[in-house]
């Protein structure tokens, strides 16, 4: 209602999609474990950013998300947290092998920040995080890889040869996150991006989150998700 419209003005937050589910206003709102409550806390995280308070709610519902904010504004926790949740709700975790979430990355460094970050929100759940891109011999990861995770934050071109070596199967991944989706597109990544996605069932959770939302990138977004909820924050370039 207006309440809600007059909290999102205040967070520079702008919505488009059905049945959008409301922002928080605390970490609590959105019904963390204790553990999780936790390792926020630790984090030094007080309050959720503007993204991660409409962000998270709708991911948690289940729904894809276009997520677009400019660099700093926390989009990583946006998906990192939720994404621990949604894993947790998985039955019979130990059954299958192969990762439940699937974070794709630009580059090396961008990709090894969102691993820190999942692994200190992860470990609390005694989740496995594995790192696929380059700065590990790819005998290591591979050997990793089968040793058995439940997320992967990977670099496109690095994960698509991890499985083309067999190192692991997306059978059982169910949790998709494109990050950073506009360096992806300039980075020329858009091939090895479609053919991760065609690898990953239907039935997944897309997330894309990017700075900029240029026309190749929104086409894109158009085909592999379903139903989005768009969220913007602030003033946002194409
Ligand atoms: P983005 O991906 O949007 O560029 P990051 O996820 O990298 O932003 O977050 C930017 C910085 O803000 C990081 O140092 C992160 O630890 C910090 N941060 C994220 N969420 C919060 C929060 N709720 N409160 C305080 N700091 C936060
Ligand atoms: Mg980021």
């Amino acid at each position: 209602e207006e309440e809600v419209s007059e909290y999102r003005k205040n967070l520079a937050i702008r919505v488009s999609g059905f049945d959008v589910p409301r922002p928080i206003k605390t970490f609590e709102d959105s019904g963390f474990s204790l553990q999780l409550m936790n390792a926020i806390k630790k984090q030094g995280y007080e309050k959720p950013t503007s993204i991660q308070c409409q962000a998270m709610p709708i991911v948690l519902s289940g729904r894809d998300i276009i997520g677009i904010a400019k660099t700093g504004s926390g989009k990583t926790a946006s998906f990192v947290l939720p994404m621990i949740v949604h894993i947790m709700d998985q039955p019979e975790l130990e059954k299958e092998e192969g990762p439940i979430g699937v974070i794709c990355a630009p580059t090396r460094e961008l990709a090894h920040q969102i691993y820190l970050e999942c692994k200190k929100f992860s470990k609390v759940h005694g989740l496995r995080v594995s790192a696929v891109y380059g700065g590990m011999s790819k005998f290591d990861q591979i050997k990793e890889l089968k040793a058995g995770c439940e997320i992967v934050v990977a670099t496109p071109g690095r994960l698509i040869d991890m499985i083309k070596m067999k190192a692991l199967t997306m059978s059982k991944a169910t949790y998709l996150v494109l990050d950073e989706a506009d360096r992806m597109f300039d980075l020329g990544f858009e091939p090895q991006i479609r053919s991760i996605v065609g690898q990953i069932r239907p039935d997944r959770q897309t997330l894309l989150f990017s700075a900029t939302m240029p026309r190749k990138v929104e086409k894109l977004a158009r085909e592999i998700l379903t139903d989005p909820v768009r969220v913007t924050v602030g003033e946002v370039g194409m």
